[in-house]
């Protein structure tokens, strides 16, 4: 009998029966027994003994019977004043209590828990999507409002495809076929987005996209760069093999092979020069910057570029002029030798026999200036945001014809770039260029005075 109540107990209040309990049952079995016998003996005394019992046993029963209809009371209203009821009832309201607050506290732990779930869903740098089986929107975090246009809050609910217009998606959404992923192009912010979507639950879906626009990008600049470099190999291979089908005819003279040979070597030299400046720019990619940082005499540098455009202008006799500021450039003394003499080489190149050059040098409060004005062609407005793009010309033949690779100025970016300077073009239509690179105080380092 006790047990029977222990259980009872255990069974409303969904918690072990503790010490205390046991003793509740306990007593409250001593009480009832204690009133039957009471009951039995008062109604003996009447000779009516069994009557005694009966009238005790009810009396017991009603006893019950009140405290449970309180119990109920309470039950229905919780948050009404918990009523006393003594004795074992008191016992029940402790443990339904208690099993009540460790409900609230389990509540609140998975709610918590849910909200860190959410926020690390939240975090996540793809977009997320949980569709019902009707294929509503149920949530959806912040980058899917950045990818694929969603409103976190307004669009639960709304059914996906209405808010995502794309052919592309509602079919792999309907073919029900997710093992490879579907690539999303044309969406309204310009993003590129790999979509994976995971069924789970009740027919439910979770949709994830990833930001590819990037690595798109990537792909698309590799295969530009490997169309541009085949078709820069190919036009001085063309020659070549062209010049060759010639010199293997019976009837050529050999002053014809005399003539040929000049333009062989020229178009064989052309092809040396690219391939040295795509290499020169692959070492600049790939290798770590600042690894081999040195003191560098820009003044000294200058002098010696005066005497390259010299000897590259020749017959042309360019005037050339050094204003060599003093000071160091602290970095890379071959990059910076190459950049400085790729400006050099264009500014010779694009200004006609006789005209100005000048090479400056100086560190002022805001950092250091290297600079090469010419006074020659000057390059139109519009050309001057691509300049340092691979391959980029302003007149394609022109540059071809005086031996640019397409590839000098990018270079100039890479290596100011690893020296965190900027490169700065000003120039005119038919009133020559400045090319000024500038470098930050930082990388600079006044000379000595009496040095
Ligand atoms: P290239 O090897 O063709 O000179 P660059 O990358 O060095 O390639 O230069 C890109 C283009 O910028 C050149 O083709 C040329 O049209 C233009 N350019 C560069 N420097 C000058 C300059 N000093 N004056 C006029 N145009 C220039």
């Amino acid at each position: 009998m006790t047990d029977l109540f222990k259980r009872c107990v255990a069974w409303v209040t969904d918690s072990p029966v503790t010490l205390s309990t046991d003793a509740a049952v306990r007593r409250e079995l001593w009480s009832a027994l204690a009133l039957a016998v009471a009951g039995l003996g008062a109604g003996g005394l009447f000779g009516y003994p069994w009557a005694g019992l009966a009238a005790a046993l009810a009396l017991i029963l009603a006893w019950h019977l009140n405290k449970s209809r309180l119990l109920y009371r309470w039950l229905a209203h919780p948050e009404s004043r918990i009523p006393e009821l003594g004795g074992l009832w008191d016992e029940m309201i402790r443990e339904i209590h208690r099993a009540d607050r460790a409900k609230a506290r389990h509540k609140d732990l998975i709610s918590s828990l849910f909200e860190r779930l959410q926020a690390a869903a939240a975090a996540m740098p793809d977009a997320m999507v949980v569709l019902s089986q009707y294929g509503l929107i149920e949530w959806s975090n912040a980058q899917a409002a950045r990818l694929l246009g969603l409103d976190v809050r307004r669009d639960v609910g709304m059914r996906l495809v209405h808010l995502v217009r794309n052919p592309a998606l509602s079919a792999y959404l309907g073919a029900g076929h997710y093992h490879e992923p579907l690539v999303l192009k044309d969406l309204s912010g310009g993003h590129v987005v790999e979509v994976q979507i995971i069924p789970f639950g009740d027919s439910q879906k979770l949709v994830i996209g990833r930001d590819i626009t990037h690595l798109v990008r990537l792909e698309e600049m590799r295969s530009h760069f490997v169309a541009d470099v085949s078709h820069e190999l190919r036009t001085p291979l063309t020659v070549l093999r062209g010049f060759l089908e010639t010199l293997q005819d019976s009837r050529v003279t050999i002053e014809d092979v005399h003539g040929n040979l000049a333009l062989m070597q020229e178009q064989a030299e052309r092809m040396q020069r690219l391939i040295e400046d795509l290499l020169a720019l692959a070492r600049l990619e790939t290798t770590p910057p600042r690894s081999h940082d040195e003191m560098v005499d820009v003044g000294a540098l200058a002098l010696s570029l005066r005497d390259l455009a010299t000897a590259l202008s020749g017959e042309r006799r360019h005037r050339i002029e050094i204003d060599p500021g003093g000071g160091f450039l602290i970095g890379n003394r071959e990059e910076l030798r190459s950049a400085f003499t790729n400006l050099v080489h264009n500014a010779v190149r694009h200004t006609p026999a006789g005209g100005l050059i000048t090479i400056r040098w100086h560190i002022a409060d805001d950092g250091g200036r290297f600079s090469v004005e010419d006074h020659g062609e000057g390059i139109a407005a519009r050309h001057i945001p691509y300049l340092t793009e691979r391959f980029y010309r302003v007149d394609s033949g022109r540059s071809r014809a005086s031996g640019g690779t397409g590839l000098g100025l990018s270079i100039v970016k890479q290596v100011l770039v690893r020296h965190d300077a900027r490169l700065l073009v000003d120039s005119a239509l038919g009133s020559g260029s400045t090319f000024t690179c500038l470098f930050p105080l930082s990388r600079t380092q006044r000379a000595q005075a009496g040095a």
